[in-house]
């Protein structure tokens, strides 16, 4: 071949164009071709802007959409691919379970998508039901149907595109650790496999049916870094889950690793250049490799293109969603109560916290336990003046695992998580609780200890309600019978007391650390031994 990389990019647009677009035949002029992948991951729900309460400032997947758009009709041979978590994490997500964004990503003209871990955040079912609403395959090679033993249905293993002369092969890779971050009947009836495993037995059947390979990843960059020195025959990793922004095109034996960021502010773009040889379709070079950037018709001079304000939304895009996002206006909105008096919450000047306090304690009314365990990172000053729904959905930060379980507790297991919660970094509110707290030499002792009213009984079961993460990750809940895993979401259920109690204070007599709780870090330098 004679002809110069200059020579060659500079008719390339228009030889695709011809041959591909106008006559729909297969090539016989051209010996090359240039491939575009075009990605995202990790959108988290933002179909209208990066921000996830307001459609205003950057990023965005409508925006996404028209450059995808526009950037597919110049080159057919394209294809536009999503590594998960697309939904969860913005109000409308969260009311919709995630169908808006689904719908929001069938208007984009997504050609694949990759199953996150919060893809399964509200069930198998919801998931199957997500999986079968996509217009294009939804992948999960390694999650296996423990009824059947095989692919987890609706979802696939694999699907060869056809792209101009191109067979692209395209699979997907669960992360395993969706298992630990989830409640786990939520993700009852699915087995997550061990995804190198799965790549080593899928990569080579696919590998002798198409020209290139392509894995779909969430399992996060170091874990893609991983497949990539372990399976050979894979051309491009597409990756997610670790939110990376990956500005270099990162070769790892035959795998080009690419990720994009989060939350929609970027469109992830690689063009790779095929040559045909004997046996089929061969990768020549792909642009941004060892940090050598094709100039000429079109391509850019950096792997991610920002999503900024200037770039129109495309109207489909706007359009599918829109109803829903009105109806999750229209929710934030409602007044739901009010506060007489302000009442300090995180940024206050000193601890405790009475804004958490008060949230624990509308946990534990709305769902008639006797304590309520809320997260100590949740809680702002709460102004004084109405309090609306919005007010809650910033407050009550987080959407993964906040599904409320109620179990039954012992009184002397929330005495020691009590004591154990008080004395460390690890910090929890209770509702519901009363008495002192003392910082002896002998430890944190909870005085006067009365649960409601009346005095603690060590050896009565108390109901105890928090969301799904906080009863997995206190051992002193951890084993504790279910009473219900099924009565509801942290921020609805809080609303939901707020509309009952209306005026929201904070009791003189609810129980605070009666001095400021110390935040210790672990440090191996004074061998500070911080519990679990
Ligand atoms: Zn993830």
């Amino acid at each position: 071949m004679a002809r110069t990389r200059r020579t060659i990019l500079h008719t390339l647009g228009g030889l695709l164009l011809v041959l591909f677009a106008a006559s729909g035949t297969a090539p016989a002029a051209t010996s090359e071709v240039v491939l575009t992948i075009l990605h995202t991951n990790d959108m988290h729900g933002r179909a209208l802007a990066t921000e996830p309460m307001t459609d205003e400032g950057p990023g965005g997947l409508a925006r996404i959409a028209t450059m995808a758009k526009t950037i597919k009709a110049a080159n057919p041979v394209s294809i536009f691919l999503d590594a998960g978590d697309a939904v969860q994490g913005t109000p409308t997500e969260f009311m919709n379970f995630g169908t808006s964004m689904i719908r929001a990503m069938n208007a984009a003209g997504y050609d694949g998508i990759t199953l996150g871990n919060h893809e399964f955040d509200w069930s198998a079912t919801r998931t199957a039901d997500l999986v079968r609403l996509c217009n294009f395959p939804a992948f999960a090679a390694n999650v296996r149907s423990t009824a059947t033993g095989g692919v987890w249905l609706p979802a696939r293993e694999s699907f060869i595109y056809t792209r101009g002369p191109l067979k692209i092969a395209v699979f997907g890779l669960a992360t395993p650790g969706t298992v630990p971050l989830q409640w786990p009947p939520t993700i009852k009836g699915l087995r997550f496999e061990d995804p190198i495993a799965t790549a080593k037995r899928i990569v080579p059947e696919l590998r002798s049916k198409a020209d290139v390979v392509i894995c779909l990843s969430h399992l996060g960059y170091t874990d893609d870094r991983v497949l990539a020195a372990s399976v050979s025959g894979i051309d491009f990793i597409i990756g997610g889950h670790s939110h990376t922004i990956l500005n270099d095109r990162l070769k790892i034996g035959t795998a080009y690793i690419a990720h994009a960021g989060s939350y929609s502010r970027h469109l992830g773009r690689i063009d790779a250049k095929f040559r045909q040889t004997t046996s089929g379709w061969a990768l020549d070079s792909v642009n941004g490799a060892n940090g050598l950037w094709w100039t000429g018709a079109g391509y850019p001079g950096t792997a991610l293109i920002p999503v900024t304000e200037e770039q129109p939304s495309d109207s489909l895009v706007r359009n599918s969603y829109s109803d829903a996002w009105n109806r999750t206006q229209t929710m934030l909105s409602e007044v739901i109560g009010e506060a007489p008096r302000a009442i300090p919450g995180e940024g206050g000047a000193t601890n405790p916290k009475p804004v958490q306090v008060l949230l624990a304690d509308l946990l534990r009314e709305a769902v008639y336990a006797d304590v309520g365990v809320i997260d100590g990172a949740w809680g702002t000053d709460l102004p004084a003046g109405i309090v609306t729904s919005k007010t809650i959905y910033e407050m009550v930060t987080g959407y993964t695992r906040q599904n409320v379980v109620v179990v039954r507790a012992k009184g002397s297991d929330i005495r020691k998580a009590v004591e154990r919660i008080y004395g460390s970094d690890k910090f929890r509110y209770f509702g519901g609780i009363y008495g002192s707290i003392a910082r002896t030499a002998q430890g944190v002792q909870w005085r006067d200890a009365r649960i409601g009213r009346l005095a603690l009984n060590e050896s009565k079961e108390y109901r105890l309600a928090a969301p799904s993460y906080l009863i997995m990750d206190t051992p002193e809940f951890a084993n504790c019978p279910v009473i219900s895993d099924r009565v509801g979401w942290v921020k609805p259920l809080i609303i939901d007391a707020i509309r009952k109690r209306r005026v929201l204070t904070v009791p003189d007599d609810v129980m605070l650390p009666s001095k400021p709780a110390p935040i210790q870090k672990p440090s191996a330098a004074t061998g500070l031994q911080v519990m679990p």
